[in-house]
């Protein structure tokens, strides 16, 4: 047997010429083609068109997910109620993680062409003395990227869109989910044009078909309202005046800094929003009517009077109010549907988490999903979405709540014993740090999570067969079996062989003379810091199991074979 990468023909990316598909010794037949098909209505009713996946929401974890699952090969189609991508930012950043995502949904670099690297969030008093200090650049690169990217959110989606209908996606503007129903086969949905912004004649109610329904709505998610879940609500709620600027000829921004003044006269945030862009967010009460706050004159003045900023230095392109809470429903999966992103969580911005936490929604359900449509795994798989995305999402909500309660203050009192306390030489606690994996499909050792399971697995730069690139466009997307100094498949039973094939996992040799040639120490250290010689991770990056010895490959092999629950292995 050659040590050969193997890449699923599928899950590589189709757009990228450059990455030769290798797929010896595990070739397999090409999925079906991505497009939806017409099936009689379950009730013997008329023809619907019938996909795999519907999401009801284009946003960024409803975008993410499109095109991440028609990547597995698989039909989607997305009712969207606005008929134009809505064309304008609302996040400002994103973590090193999440660009890991991106870049399996669409080209990264294309999503990342205006960002910058935020190197600090501070949080400041009225003098600015520093309150909270949260330092990115102590951090280490996550996922192969700078950990806080500024960026402009439309590029973000265009590039997701964009690969999102390359590969099949089928997107419906213009139209709203309005119900659903579940029977045993799958969950018909019912659509109709939305009038608010179309001039044309209205259209009567469709149907649509689909095995599963993802409600990726947002906030108020039509979806979460049929489920109707249980929710922890963490009792946050305020709202910003938010004010984006484009900067005018040399004025220059500080890209690299975000900053909230917690000034309780008035609490302002300052985020960079990519290079050429800037928002300046003024707290507000969400439940006054602050409607008179939306004329250009009052957003100059706020500008000026808060910053010594004006018309001549800035162009204000939008001004909006945003209302902010703090929610996590309890469960995200009922039968056939599933909430994810805001539909099924909701924070406030403090973090720059909640698009990310979206995102990472969609790129867990999304492997989940493929193995469950491909037959391979038992659909009780899918509960494990919520078990395992919602204690995460708790703790980033709970961690941005308290950032919230200083960013948002409007008692004096506890900035001036918080700043008092800092300059009678006190320390603050360090700032939250991000939650690992610690339930679901992971290897544990005498019942524990065995690290570094559950942590983010690396990814480098590297070089195979004279391409080179990040590890996951040169090599492959999808479990990932990484491993130093040794082809990791060479003393596999054809069975281990056969099984990883099925679930698309790629190979690597990542050590001297290995097929893949690391172009940094990513690797090297990685495995360093954990004591392993390398590491089997799951598609949405977290590591699956470290490997100590190549003696325990094949135990670790079968424990994540019995967690998936995959049946009987169809024929190559
Ligand atoms: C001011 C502000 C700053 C933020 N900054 C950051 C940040 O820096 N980083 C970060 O990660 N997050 C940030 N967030 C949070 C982030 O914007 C949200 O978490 C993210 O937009 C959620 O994405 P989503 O796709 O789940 O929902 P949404 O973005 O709300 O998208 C939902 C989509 O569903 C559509 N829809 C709704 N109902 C229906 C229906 N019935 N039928 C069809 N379509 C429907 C909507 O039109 C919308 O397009 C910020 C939020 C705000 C408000």
């Amino acid at each position: 047997m050659t040590g050969d990468v193997v890449i699923a023909p599928a899950w590589a990316d189709r757009r990228n010429p450059q990455v030769r598909m290798v797929c010896v010794p595990y070739d397999r037949p090409q999925y079906p083609a991505s497009a939806g098909h017409a099936v009689s209505n379950h009730h013997g009713g008329p023809h619907m068109e019938e996909f795999d996946v519907i999401i009801s929401g284009y946003g960024p974890t409803g975008i993410s997910a499109a095109s991440l699952i028609a990547r597995m090969g698989h039909s989607v189609a997305v009712f969207e109620r606005w008929p134009t991508m809505y064309g304008l930012p609302r996040l400002c950043s994103i973590d090193g993680e999440s660009c890991r995502i991106v870049q399996a949904a669409g080209d990264v670099d294309q999503a990342l062409a205006d960002h910058s690297d935020v190197k600090w969030y501070h949080l400041v008093d009225g003098e600015g003395n520093v309150l909270i200090d949260v330092n990115f650049e102590k951090e280490k690169r996550v996922s192969g990227f700078y950990n806080r990217k500024s960026m402009y959110q439309p590029d973000v989606e265009r590039a997701m869109d964009e690969a999102g209908r390359e590969r099949g996606v089928q997107v419906f503007q213009g139209y709203e989910l309005k119900a659903f129903e579940q029977d045993a086969d799958g969950v018909t949905v019912t659509v109709e044009k939305n009038m608010r912004r179309y001039e044309g004649p209205q259209e009567d109610p469709k149907q649509y078909r689909a095995k599963y329904l993802i409600g990726a709505d947002g906030a108020n998610s039509i979806v979460r309202k049929v489920m109707k879940p249980e929710m922890d609500d963490y009792g946050f709620r305020e709202g910003f005046l938010s004010v984006d600027v484009m900067r005018k000829g040399d004025y220059q921004f500080a890209s690299e800094t975000s900053t909230s003044i917690c000034d309780p006269k008035r609490p302002i945030s300052v985020i960079p929003i990519g290079n050429n862009r800037m928002r300046f967010e003024f707290l507000i009460d969400p439940d006054e009517d602050n409607t008179e706050l939306l004329t250009p004159d009052v957003g100059y003045h706020f500008l000026e009077s808060a910053w010594g900023i004006t018309k001549d230095d800035v162009e204000i392109y939008r001004q909006v109010l945003y209302p902010f809470e703090a929610k996590v429903m309890h469960n995200w999966r009922q039968g056939r549907a599933f909430l994810a992103g805001d539909a099924a969580h909701q924070m406030p911005p403090f973090q720059g988490q909640g698009a990310c936490s979206g995102m990472r929604d969609s790129i867990n359900l999304a492997w989940k999903l493929d193995l469950v449509l491909r037959g391979l795994a038992d659909e009780d798989l899918l509960d494990l979405y919520t078990e395992e995305r919602r204690p995460h999402v708790t703790k980033v909500t709970v961690d941005t709540v308290e950032i919230g309660k200083v960013a948002c203050t409007r008692d004096e009192k506890v900035i001036d014993e918080l700043s008092a306390f800092l300059k009678s030489g006190g320390e603050l606690p360090p700032p939250p740090t991000m939650p690992n994996l610690d339930f679901g499909i992971l290897h544990r050792a005498s019942g524990e999570v065995d690290r570094p399971a559950g942590l983010l697995g690396p990814q480098g730069p590297v070089e195979k067969d004279g391409v080179t690139g990040r590890f996951d466009d040169v090599v492959g997307w999808g479990f990932q079996l990484i491993v130093a100094g040794t082809d990791p498949l060479a003393d596999l039973s054809d069975e281990h062989r056969e099984f990883l094939a099925q679930i698309n996992c790629v190979a690597a040799n990542v050590g001297d003379g290995g097929d893949v040639k690391p172009l940094d120490a990513e690797y090297m250290e990685y495995f360093a810091t954990h004591g392993v010689m390398g590491v089997l991770v799951r598609p949405d990056y977290y590591v699956f199991a470290g490997i100590r010895s190549l003696d325990e490959l094949p135990a670790i092999i079968d424990d994540l074979r019995g967690q998936l629950k995959i049946k009987a292995l169809a024929p190559a």
